[in-house]
């Protein structure tokens, strides 16, 4: 399936939102967690009944981030989420639906005002896992020049939950990947967890191990 973003990206109309520095500042004082909150309720009330007030105008364009992330991520009215991602019109939104809708414009308000610092902490916490899939193990491989068997042999092992394999890590516990200067060695093949982190994925301590993201967490 097509990234909701690449897809957003190639609308000249969506991808002109942008936060600006009053609501990044509104973001940061307030902390991610809050700003959850209203978009869950901005959707439960605006968008998830199914004939919403003044549907197709009840977004405004501006004053407030979960209003703009909603005209950037086409979830600002049923018509919109109708066209741009097939959710029936005339339905009240589920409980997974809505959900899925938060999702996409947390996503989006996470882009505009996360800057990653390169500090490589993420790449260091000392319990910390990365799964990889059959299709990674074949990239990373083949980046590095080499064998795959003989990759999965030195480089991979059992993941603690015995289900698939997990990379390595230092006896440290930093990704073996990591080099000097915190660069990552596979960047243009790393896996999906690290690729991903922490734009779809997060977890209740990311905010204390990522500098970046403790300044917005709130
Ligand atoms: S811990 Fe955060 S700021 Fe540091 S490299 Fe990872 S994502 Fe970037």
């Amino acid at each position: 399936m097509t990234d909701p973003f690449v897809r957003l990206e190639r609308s000249a109309f969506r991808r002109r939102f942008r936060l600006s520095e009053e609501l990044r500042r509104y973001v940061a004082e307030k902390g991610l967690a809050a700003i959850r909150r209203h978009a869950e309720d901005f959707v439960r009330d605006r968008l998830a009944p199914a004939h919403p007030y003044n549907d197709g105008r009840q977004t405004p364009m501006k004053g407030h981030p979960v209003f703009l992330a909603q005209h950037a991520t086409a979830t600002c009215c049923r018509g919109c989420l109708n066209r741009w991602w097939h959710v029936p019109v005339g339905v009240p939104l589920s409980p997974i639906q809505q959900r899925k809708v938060v999702n996409l414009i947390m996503a989006w308000i996470l882009r505009q005002v996360f800057a990653c610092r390169r500090c490589g902490a993420c790449c260091r916490i000392p319990d910390g896992i990365v799964r990889v899939s059959e299709g990674e193990i074949s990239r990373i491989a083949a980046f590095l020049g080499k064998d795959e068997e003989a990759f999965i042999a030195a480089e991979t092992e059992l993941a603690p939950d015995r289900k698939g394999l997990v990379l390595k890590s230092r006896p440290d516990g930093a990704c073996a990947y990591l080099d000097g200067e915190n660069r990552c060695r596979i960047h243009p093949v790393k896996p999906d967890k690290c690729r991903t982190f922490p734009y779809e994925w997060m977890n209740p301590d990311s905010g204390r191990v990522c500098p970046a993201l403790r300044d917005i967490c709130g």
